[in-house]
């Protein structure tokens, strides 16, 4: 695969930039696609860069891999509404369990909008941050999920598209010690230092795990993963 290109699902956040980390050891070009859909705040498409650039200043051998990089605008997402990460409503749980924070169709249209553009770039493989050990029980973070999804859209679009989901069998712990194996400490520090996953977009306070909140969903399981990660696995 070191001669073919992929494209990256990235937002910002540990999960995609694990997968950046991983796809650039793997691939020899990764392009980055991320999604402005009316978030709440901007501060995970700030993040994209800034991990982008560090990834680029740390790891010189993976510089010369890196591709081009697109914010495609899915703003219809906002103008559907109803959730708590496009609407300022707090986050709290659906009548079926599911957390508000999940919305309907999200990943199916990144996935169907990454597909579009890497017909158009020429990269065969998509990869995704998606997991479905301890992601809040999303839908289309399952592996069933992806896998229709790749078949859908290699049938839709008459491509050999292969989705690479690194992180589906992860919990979060395992996350921070993947990202230790490929890149060791420069690569913790970076993540600590630049990626972004908190819900409400808190960048003020610095926790021993990085910056967020330290109370919603995100920064929870970022939190008890790196807690885990450092008592058990590193
Ligand atoms: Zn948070």
């Amino acid at each position: 695969m070191g001669s073919e290109a992929a494209l990256l699902l990235f937002s910002g956040g540990q999960d995609s930039a694990t997968c950046l980390a991983w796809a650039l050891q793997r691939f020899g070009r990764v392009e980055t696609v991320g999604f402005s859909y009316g978030q709440r705040h901007h501060v995970e498409l700030q993040a994209r860069q800034r991990v982008r650039t560090a990834l680029s200043e740390a790891f010189p051998d993976w510089a010369p891999r890196l591709g081009q990089d697109r914010v495609l605008n899915l703003d219809l997402l906002g103008d559907l509404g109803g959730n708590s990460l496009t609407s300022t409503a707090a986050i709290s749980e659906r009548p079926d369990g599911l957390p508000d924070t999940f919305v309907p169709g999200r990943n199916l249209l990144f996935f169907t909008a990454a597909a579009a553009l890497a017909a158009q770039r020429g990269c065969r493989h998509l990869v995704a941050g998606v997991c479905e050990t301890d992601y809040s029980g999303y839908p289309d973070c399952r592996d069933d999920t992806i896998k229709a999804m790749q078949v859908a859209l290699n049938l839709g679009m008459n491509e050999r598209f292969v989705i690479h989901t690194p992180l589906m069998w992860r919990d979060k712990a395992e996350t921070w010690q993947l990202a230790h194996a490929l890149g060791g400490d420069a690569l913790i520090d970076l993540m600590l230092e630049e990626s972004h996953s908190c819900y409400l977009g808190e960048r003020q306070q610095r926790h021993p795990w990085g910056y967020g909140c330290g109370t919603c969903p995100a920064c929870e399981l970022r939190a008890a993963g790196w807690q885990r990660w450092r008592d058990e696995l590193a």
